[in-house]
């Protein structure tokens, strides 16, 4: 017989006293980690596998002390941490931290409910269609993306940008097919698939190609010029060309605040030949959909009304802990028509008078993500939202400004937003002729690690991007990083 080793473990893994001491530790370390992150070094020393070799090889098999936990957290975590939080992180579009947020977040954890229907958890679906609401309004959405207690239009919140673009072209998909079917029923579907055809610029995300790959649709990345906009005349060639071809245009993918430059497409041009055309017109504004809190940057979204379906990422820039991704489509049956199964499991007798949020992404189950925003919004208001998107605005036009009085370097797109893209120049030289003297100059900056910034390309120019308005950033660490910045272009 088996040795009996049991061990007595209370019904929460641990007792509530010892619980309370803990979160009480944790809450403290979170609010130094805040105070104290300018002293850590933004981007880690570590080497790949670091690890395995801080860990033991198998789990323990009696319980350790939170105490013993505790301790671990500085010796194996932090030292490989990148500090997206840090005043030196310009690299990536911000992951947002707030306090609200996190509350929020205890709250969803502390109450787990796994939210797929309406009868799974009525407050997870219910808070979560009014919370769209009040942040579709808070961002000057029209009214057919609100739900208002009636739909069709109306909001939900997905993990990520990139599955909220999956699900647009997936319904898009199935409405395809739908349609195709009802004109010529003998069709094959997969006939149909192989004929659609979505397109989207080449300045996209990754996650539009990716979205492309795993729905088997093929996406046409079409060119841009210089300024990284994709125009409507160039998507009506191209809708134009393939319908000749036999193929089915059907979905495009329109960047707001593209994540290489952050420029913005022509959604108002794209949106008339969407319209006219039958396409599904989905607006990817994962980073820049933040900044339309503020009146004055409504006008990066001009054409809106003509979008299908909408999204953007709170958790990147509006105050949200990650994973709060908003969506908004302008007639939720698009979705639930999509790819509906209803076992006997998960039906209940209110279902034909309710939101059942499984039916609007790919997952089953999801988390009460609403909390976080309803704490955000009520603990930092609509008001306090704004201030936040313009001091960021306001440190990018600082750095814009710095940029331009020196002559050695050069501005790349029109900073209205919380990115400026630089390159150092070579006097007499083509802008691809520099891309090597920028590729050092990058290296040397990520080499001294004071700041954390990452490159990118466009048309084969290279180039420095730098993101401002993490929650640490300020015009003195403005100033700071390009401080570090001019330094390492004099050792050029
Ligand atoms: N779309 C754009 C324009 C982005 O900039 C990003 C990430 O920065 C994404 C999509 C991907 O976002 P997510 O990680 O939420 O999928």
């Amino acid at each position: 017989m088996a040795e009996d080793n049991n061990v007595e473990v209370p019904r929460l893994g641990i007792e509530p006293e010892t619980f309370r001491l803990a979160a009480a530790n944790m809450v403290d370390y979170v609010i130094k980690y805040y105070c104290d992150v300018d002293k850590r070094q933004t981007f880690p020393d570590v080497e790949p596998g670091f690890m395995r070799a801080l860990l033991p090889e198998s789990p323990p098999d009696h319980p350790e002390s939170w105490q013993e936990v505790f301790s671990d957290i500085e010796r194996i975590v932090m030292d490989g941490m990148t500090h997206w939080q840090s005043p030196g992180f310009f690299s990536y579009y911000p992951t947002s931290a707030s306090y609200p947020s996190m509350l929020a977040d205890m709250l969803c954890s502390g109450v787990p409910c796994i939210g797929f229907s309406w009868a799974s958890s009525p407050s997870c679906t219910e808070l979560e269609t009014v919370m769209m609401d009040w942040l579709g309004k808070a961002i000057g959405l029209p009214e057919c993306f609100i739900h208002g207690g009636h739909g069709p239009g109306g909001g939900v919140i997905q993990g990520t940008a990139s599955e909220a673009t999956l699900v647009a072209l997936i319904a898009s998909r199935s409405k395809t097919i739908r349609r195709e079917l009802s004109r010529d029923p003998t069709q094959r579907t997969h006939d149909i698939v192989g004929r659609m055809v979505a397109y989207t610029s080449q300045c996209c995300h990754s996650s539009v190609e990716r979205a492309g790959l795993l729905s088997l649709v093929e996406v046409r990345r079409l060119p841009v010029k210089d300024d990284g906009v994709l125009e409507g005349g160039v998507l009506k060639d191209a809708v134009l060309e393939d319908r000749k071809a036999g193929k089915i245009p059907m979905f495009v993918c329109v960047t707001i605040g593209t994540t290489s430059c952050c420029t913005f497409d022509d959604l108002e041009g794209i949106g008339k030949i969407c319209e006219a055309e039958d396409i599904w017109c989905h607006v990817d504004a994962a980073y820049a959909g933040a900044a339309m809190v503020c009146p004055e940057f409504r006008f990066i979204c001009n054409g809106i009304e003509r979008a299908t379906s909408f999204n953007f990422n709170p958790h990147k820039w509006l105050m949200v802990q990650f994973d709060c991704s908003a969506m908004w489509v302008r007639d939720s049956s698009d979705l639930v028509n999509s790819a509906e199964v209803n076992p006997l499991y998960l039906r209940h007798n209110t279902e034909s008078s309710t939101i059942d949020y499984r039916h609007w992404q790919i997952p089953l189950g999801r988390r009460f993500r609403s909390l976080k925003l309803w704490f955000v919004l009520r603990m930092v208001g609509v008001e306090g939202l704004r201030s936040h998107i313009r001091r960021g605005v306001r440190e990018a036009k600082h750095l814009e400004e710095l940029v331009r009085s020196d002559g050695r370097f050069k501005v790349l797109f029109p900073v209205i937003l919380g990115l400026v893209c630089i390159k150092l120049k070579r006097p007499g030289s083509s802008l691809e002729n520099e891309n090597d003297l920028n590729e050092r100059l990058y290296d040397k900056i990520h080499e001294d690690r004071r700041i954390f910034i990452v490159p990118s390309t466009l048309n084969g120019v290279y180039f420095i991007r730098i993101c401002t308005g993490s929650t640490h950033c300020s015009i003195e660490q403005v100033n700071k990083c390009w401080q570090v910045i001019t330094e390492m272009a004099g050792q050029l």
